[in-house]
């Protein structure tokens, strides 16, 4: 069985082809700047040369039929025909309280995503054009969405409710819903396999620390808590956004800096957390660099980057009393020892012992404490897509 997994966002489509019988990719690549005159194709067959192409790409439409031309061409591509393909999955940032599992596309469906465009007014729209440039390309293909809300369904009322008037919740449904669910819901998975554990059995933090970051509960094989709420502003801090704050600050800002709440959402979300404070940028590696030279608010920015995820760590193992394993991915998750070995040492009081040697390792899975650590610290390189695929396969053998 062959998988398409798409990722539409507003100017890009992301793409991998997966043969599930052995879960492995046949090729993936990127369409940049969709909307574009000179619109860029990065197209990487698996065992053959990487492949670029600058074309006018227009709109969705005209993009995945790039990718499918690609996918057959006789020189790049990796399968003769797309008949070949038997489903495209489809990530959906906001499923909203209607979709708590990956389900099959029908128009029922595309009508409530709709409707949950308010919800996610960035990320919404362009899925829905990429299903329905998809459903256009490939007619005949079953059209599987795959929710980044999803796997925190399992959040129980009161640690998703808001102390806000609850009328709120009941007009607009505002409750925190929680993002990046497919990678925790892999990570989570993943580490109770390396454990030989039963995913059933274990109480586990996944902290996905990338450009965009949160932390999940996982008590017994269910999202419990997650740390991004109604929108991915709340929890840690990012490279860009604010992460937690009182909420009183936004009043007081907007009225000393007379500012409207258009430029009050882009300060907390696009001029905040490791950018904000750093002054100098929101890459990782760079305020790393800076730091180590000497630059005082990169070091202020990466105390305060530890210390919010060290806080929530402390807070997870009390939501869940207990935990057994914590699991580091994304960019700074998978690449950062030396992140990983700050938040790691200062958790010695619930029995953490970090082993230095093995923590000193990039991109790769491996557990990264002592064999006397009571808790087990791990890295696992996090694979939305492969998740995505399974989702979809699931649901078509389910189907048939
Ligand atoms: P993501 O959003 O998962 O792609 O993660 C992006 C973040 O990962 C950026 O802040 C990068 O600086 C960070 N990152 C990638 N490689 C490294 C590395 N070797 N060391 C530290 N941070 C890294």
């Amino acid at each position: 069985m062959k998988i398409l997994v798409l990722n539409c966002g507003s100017s890009s489509v992301k793409y991998q082809l997966f043969d599930m019988t052995d879960e492995s990719v046949l090729a993936k690549g990127i369409v940049e700047r969709v909307g574009m005159t000179d619109a860029i194709l990065t197209h990487r067959p698996t065992g053959k040369e990487k492949y670029c192409h600058v074309e006018p790409i227009l709109e969705h439409t005209s993009a995945i039929k790039v990718v499918t031309n690609i996918l057959v061409h006789p020189e790049h591509g990796v399968i003769q025909d797309v008949k070949e393909i038997d489903a495209v999955g489809h990530r959906v940032v906001h499923g909203g309280e209607k979709f708590s599992q990956s389900t099959l596309i029908t128009q029922e469906v595309k009508n409530v995503l709709t409707e949950y465009i308010e919800l996610a007014p960035l990320h919404n729209p362009p899925n829905l054009k990429g299903i329905a440039a998809a459903e256009s390309v490939l007619p005949d293909v079953p059209q599987v969405g795959v929710f980044d809300t999803a796997f925190h369904s399992t959040i129980p009322r009161y640690a998703y409710l808001y102390a806000l008037p609850y009328t709120l919740y009941q007009r607009y449904r505002i409750r925190r819903y929680g993002f990046h669910g497919t990678s925790h819901k892999f990570v989570a998975r993943r580490v109770a396999q390396l454990m030989q554990k039963e995913f059933s059995a274990l109480k586990i933090i996944t902290c996905h620390l990338g450009n965009g970051a949160s932390i999940t509960a996982v008590d017994r094989g269910k999202s419990v808590e997650t740390s991004m709420g109604f929108t991915p502003l709340e929890g840690l801090i990012m490279g860009t956004r604010a992460g937690d704050i009182d909420p009183a600050i936004i009043p007081y800002v907007m009225a000393k800096e007379e500012l409207s709440l258009g430029e009050v959402d882009a300060m907390l979300n696009k001029h905040s957390g490791i950018l904000g404070v750093s002054g100098i940028g929101s890459d990782m590696r760079d305020i790393e660099k800076a730091a180590e030279e000497g630059h005082e608010r990169a070091q202020l920015a990466l105390e305060m980057y530890r210390y919010r995820i060290r806080k929530y760590i402390g807070a997870y193992i009390a939501a869940m009393n207990g935990v057994d394993a914590i699991v580091f991915t994304a960019g700074i998750g998978e690449n950062d020892p030396v992140s990983r070995a700050i938040i790691g040492k200062q958790l010695s009081f619930f029995g953490v012992e970090i082993d230095e040697e093995r923590n000193n390792c990039r991109g790769v899975e491996r557990e990264i404490t002592t064999p006397t650590s009571k808790v087990k610290l791990w890295v696992i390189p996090t694979n939305e897509e492969l998740m995505i695929a399974r989702d979809t396969m699931e649901i078509l053998m389910a189907k048939e």
